[in-house]
């Protein structure tokens, strides 16, 4: 039914990895191009929910995620000491059986991505990116190699910087930074963690969660008005003093800090642009439309959910604006209530409020994003 026939996906990330697989699946031929001429991602753990594993099973990855990430139920909320505060429920019907959550390493997901795509013989081009674009029906592509394209329709999914977006809508304000840094250490299991445990009403939010059986993944969102990019061997002295204030688990991964501790840090920077995110052909996904803080670990649930919302209405369609005006209708509140519910977190983080007042939003933003998406 769709009168799209071929399409160019900007960005082999989460979201275009995941438009790629739909858009393919039903029948259209797919261009992905990505800047990196290696494809890869950087090694840290991510915090995945019932909702991303329910989109990672209409994507047909859930198997190997299940056998190759760490899934489990429910979120354990302590006070900075460990003490348990409270437990959120995370399982919902609308999960269609999936857990309701886990955590897996961002290169192992990218991997199981890729190779599910590949195995649907999309075109990749690597080490490409898009010089010019005339959005229209075709839409005119020249890319950075001089070689030029026509598409019916072209998917930004180039990430929170995307060239894309600057490209369709030279008016958007730049992200902005939000006053956290995001501090990631990978270590190995620790036997008292069984599933994702935040620890709460310290200086700072702290979260662990397990990867695969064998390895974790602790965080610990830093307040800071401005960041600072530290050599990577003198990183963990700094996340030494950020994890003083805590006791449990938290100081025991402490007491094993060393220079060769893996650990990267991220300032958190948010956009969300208004609405249409598309324009004659041309359509924004995943973090090039809406970055969202990582309070509820969401964003790459979000994009994976663009990917295979935006396949459905093309598909759908006969018409690539009626498409993606529907995809629009179907994305926009879903995608709002993670990056605000996001941000109102890190504001109750940032203000030291009770853990209870934080559990609340969680617990009413996870039962809402449990629903039919
Ligand atoms: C610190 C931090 C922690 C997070 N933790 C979680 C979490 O626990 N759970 C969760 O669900 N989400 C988490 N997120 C959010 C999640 O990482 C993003 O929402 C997700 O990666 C978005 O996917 P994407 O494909 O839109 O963008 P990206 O993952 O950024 O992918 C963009 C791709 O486009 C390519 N690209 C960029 N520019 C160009 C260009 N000009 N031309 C061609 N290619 C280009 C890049 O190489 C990349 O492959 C976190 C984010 C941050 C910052």
């Amino acid at each position: 039914m769709s009168a799209a026939k071929q399409a160019l996906v900007i960005g082999g990330g989460i979201a275009g990895m995941s438009a790629a697989i739909v858009l393919r699946e039903s029948g259209m031929k797919v261009h992905l191009i990505d800047r990196d001429p290696e494809w890869k991602v950087y090694g840290a753990g991510i915090t995945i929910t019932g909702p991303t594993l329910r989109v990672m099973k209409r994507l047909g990855i859930l198997d190997r995620v299940l056998a190759e990430g760490y899934t489990s139920d429910g979120l354990l909320v302590c006070d900075a000491q460990g003490n348990t505060v409270a437990e959120i429920e995370t399982r919902g019907e609308a999960l269609n059986g999936v857990p309701g959550a886990g955590g897996i390493m961002r290169p192992v997901l990218h991997s199981i991505l890729s190779e599910r795509l590949r195995l649907l013989a999309p075109r990749v081009s690597l080490g490409t990116s898009v010089a010019s674009l005339i959005p229209g029906h075709p839409t005119q592509v020249t890319f950075t190699d001089g070689s030029t394209g026509t598409y019916d329709l072209v998917v930004g999914a180039d990430g929170i910087f995307s060239a894309t977006r600057a490209m369709m809508f030279p008016d958007t304000p730049e992200p902005h930074y939000v006053g956290q840094v995001c501090w990631r250490l990978m270590t190995s299991r620790h036997p008292a963690i069984e599933r994702r445990t935040y620890f709460l009403g310290g200086p700072s939010k702290v979260g662990i969660n397990p990867v695969s059986p064998d390895q974790m993944y602790m965080f610990l969102l830093e307040p800071v008005q401005r960041f600072e990019r530290r050599p990577e061997g003198d990183q963990y002295r700094h996340l030494d003093a950020l994890m003083a204030p805590y006791g449990g688990v938290v100081a025991d991964l402490r007491a094993e800090l060393n220079a060769g501790s893996r650990i990267v840090a991220r300032p958190l920077e948010t956009i969300f642009l208004r609405a249409p995110w598309y324009r004659q052909g041309c359509v924004l996904i995943g973090d090039a439309a809406h970055a969202t803080t990582p309070q509820l670990a969401s964003g790459a649930g979000m994009a994976m959910e663009d990917g295979v919302v935006l396949g459905e209405c093309v598909a759908g369609e006969d018409n690539i604006e009626a498409a993606l005006a529907r995809f629009m209708q179907r994305r926009y509140p879903r995608c709002a209530l993670v990056v605000e519910k996001s941000l109102t977190l890190g504001r109750l983080e940032k203000a030291v409020t009770s853990p209870i007042e934080q559990v609340r939003v969680v617990e009413q933003a996870l039962a809402q994003l449990n629903q039919p998406y």
